[in-house]
């Protein structure tokens, strides 16, 4: 099956998705962890191309176009493979991000974004969607301890505001909204292993 996990900085997707993986394979389930913007080999120039800052002068349009470039070389060289192999691929990030950072965020219309989901995804969507969710002002301070803990300043992204954090997490929690089917809206506002524990029942109840 086909999982994504998304949600604002400092939800803790990248422990989750770890997390997730160690006891898929512990029931001896191959996995594949991979990540958006990136996951192949191309994706990942793009993902860098971005990352330094040299895209953001093109605008959140423009944006949308490279991360659905992105993402169908992602499926094509990745993820697509994978699932054939009937490996499992935990996704840190996906098509929704775009829906939520340049659709909501970037004002990017949602026709155009549906029209670049179908030419990207060709039918390949994820199976189940983990969106975490926490207020903005937890995930900002726990993403500004990550940063100060590593040395770290703040990359292209990461400037946005406490209102920018806000629109973002409604905006995800839209998205939950308009797909209940696919995705699963997890309360990330309390310990990792009690997210872990969430995580897994919803494994238990939707991919028996
Ligand atoms: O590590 P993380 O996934 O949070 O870093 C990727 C960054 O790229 C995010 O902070 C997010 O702001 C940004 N992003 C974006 N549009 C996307 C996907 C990611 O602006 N479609």
């Amino acid at each position: 099956s086909f999982i994504t996990f998304e949600g604002g900085e400092g939800a803790g997707k990248s422990t989750q998705i770890e997390r997730l993986k160690s006891r898929l394979e512990r029931l001896s389930h191959p996995v594949l962890v991979t990540r958006e913007p990136g996951g192949s080999p191309r994706a990942e120039q793009i993902r860098s191309f971005i990352l330094e800052g040299q895209a953001k002068q093109f605008g959140p349009f423009a944006e949308a176009l490279l991360f659905a470039a992105a993402r169908i070389d992602h499926l094509d060289k990745t993820i697509e493979p994978a699932l054939r192999r009937g490996t499992h691929v935990l996704s840190d990030r996906f098509a929704d991000s775009t829906r939520a950072y340049q659709g909501s965020l970037g004002n990017v219309d949602s026709g155009l974004i549906d029209g670049l989901e179908r030419v990207a995804l060709k039918g390949t969507r994820p199976d189940l969607t983990f969106i975490l969710d926490l207020p903005a002002e937890v995930g900002l301070s726990r993403a500004g301890q990550r940063r100060a803990s590593k040395g770290e300043g703040v990359d292209r992204f990461e400037q946005e505001d406490l209102s920018f954090h806000q629109s973002l997490r409604q905006a995800f929690l839209a998205i939950a909204r308009s797909s209940p089917r696919r995705c699963a809206v997890i309360n990330a506002d309390r310990s990792a292993d009690e997210v872990e524990e969430a995580v897994w029942a919803i494994i238990g109840e939707r991919l028996p």
